[in-house]
């Protein structure tokens, strides 16, 4: 066999997987493109206190919402977990397996106790929030392209690539996103601006030469993940020292913004909105304000409103005690300025 129709195969096979699962499904029109599970949140017998991260913020940055009266809990759409057969689109069958070892999973996640954990364990407690929180990924770009907008309360697994994971990501969420938006949104052209702390090698690894997905990484060069080979697939790179204030933040934002827009097109952007940016984070080493990342998120969304451009939002990193208030903060700025429109805030006065 010629290793042109081996890759024909390849890829016959993942629009056939694509067009199989089941991750994409009609939400009525009465729930609002604000993808949460209860089961994205990670309890594991404690253990999950060893782990720099509050890993149940997602649940946390719903309760808010819905405590200020602007989200209501039967508004929310929950997600499919992703199945094998859609893990499958981005990742190799040997990756998948190797994740049925404790001990690798452990590494990924940076929990090394979780090492001594039986396997069944660790899928129920760890891998299988994760799955249905790559589950909310996919869903969202389909959502987004509907309404105009969708935010993932999760996801955002940055690090991982089809065929290595590591600094708590375990499956490539948004690679998936964007193979699933190729195939059945019928589109070509993404958009990822990734404003998380840390680089995105796992996409930029995924997407290394393919010129349907436009890369906008603005992170800190200073802490992991250090991928320079990743480095070279980005094509907007903005490096933002350690200790870099709100403000000076925020300006290159603009200038970043503004050249993204000139150089691409996209039908679809896919915002990889950490908060380990934030001022005390112990991982990002920035000093972005709470406020910072309420104009950050408000930026990125007016950027896509303003070209009419699809947007999915996804929480990514930034696990201190503080991110989910700050998160759900940001989430209630953009519904005050009208850039979402989560039923209830609207049509408050
Ligand atoms: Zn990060």
């Amino acid at each position: 066999m010629s290793s042109s129709s081996t890759v024909k195969d390849a890829e016959n096979l993942r629009r056939s997987r694509i067009l199989s699962s089941k991750l994409y499904f009609d939400a009525p029109l009465s729930k609002v493109p604000l993808i949460y599970s209860e089961s994205y949140d990670i309890s594991f017998l404690g253990v999950e206190k060893l782990h720099p991260f509050d890993s149940s913020k997602w649940g946390r940055i719903c309760r808010f919402l819905i405590s200020i009266g602007i989200l209501h809990k039967n508004s929310i759409i929950e997600p499919l977990e992703a199945s094998k057969d859609d893990l499958l689109v981005v990742h190799s069958e040997s990756y998948l397996n190797s994740l049925k070892n404790s001990s690798r999973v452990a590494m990924i996640i940076e929990v090394p106790p979780v090492a001594l954990f039986p396997n069944c364990l660790v899928q129920q407690k760890v891998l299988f929030p994760f799955r249905k929180q790559v589950g909310g990924t996919i869903l969202a770009a389909k959502l987004a392209r509907e309404r105009g907008w969708a935010i993932n309360v999760g996801g955002g697994f940055h690090h991982c690539s089809g065929e290595n994971g590591g600094g708590f990501c375990a499956y490539a969420d948004i690679s998936l996103c964007i193979h699933f938006a190729f195939v059945r949104l019928d589109i070509s052209r993404v958009m990822i601006v990734d404003l998380d702390a840390h680089q995105g090698n796992g996409h930029e690894m995924d997407f290394a030469s393919d010129s349907r997905v436009y890369i906008l990484d603005m992170y800190n060069p200073g802490i992991y993940p250090f991928d320079y080979e990743a480095r070279r697939y980005i094509d907007q790179k903005v490096e933002v020292q350690s200790g870099t204030l709100t403000e000076e933040y925020l300006e290159k934002l603009d200038e970043a913004l503004e050249v993204a827009g000139r150089r691409f097109d996209p039908e679809l952007i896919v915002y990889n909105a950490g908060t380990d940016i934030l001022d005390g984070d112990p991982l990002g080493r920035l000093k972005i304000s709470p406020e910072g990342i309420a104009l950050r998120d408000e930026k990125v969304f007016r950027f896509a409103r303003e070209k009419n451009i699809p947007i999915v939002m996804l929480t990514s990193g930034g696990y201190m005690k503080s991110s989910a208030r700050v998160i759900a903060d940001s989430i209630v700025n953009l519904s005050k300025k009208c850039l979402i429109d989560t039923g209830k805030g609207s049509k408050a006065t």
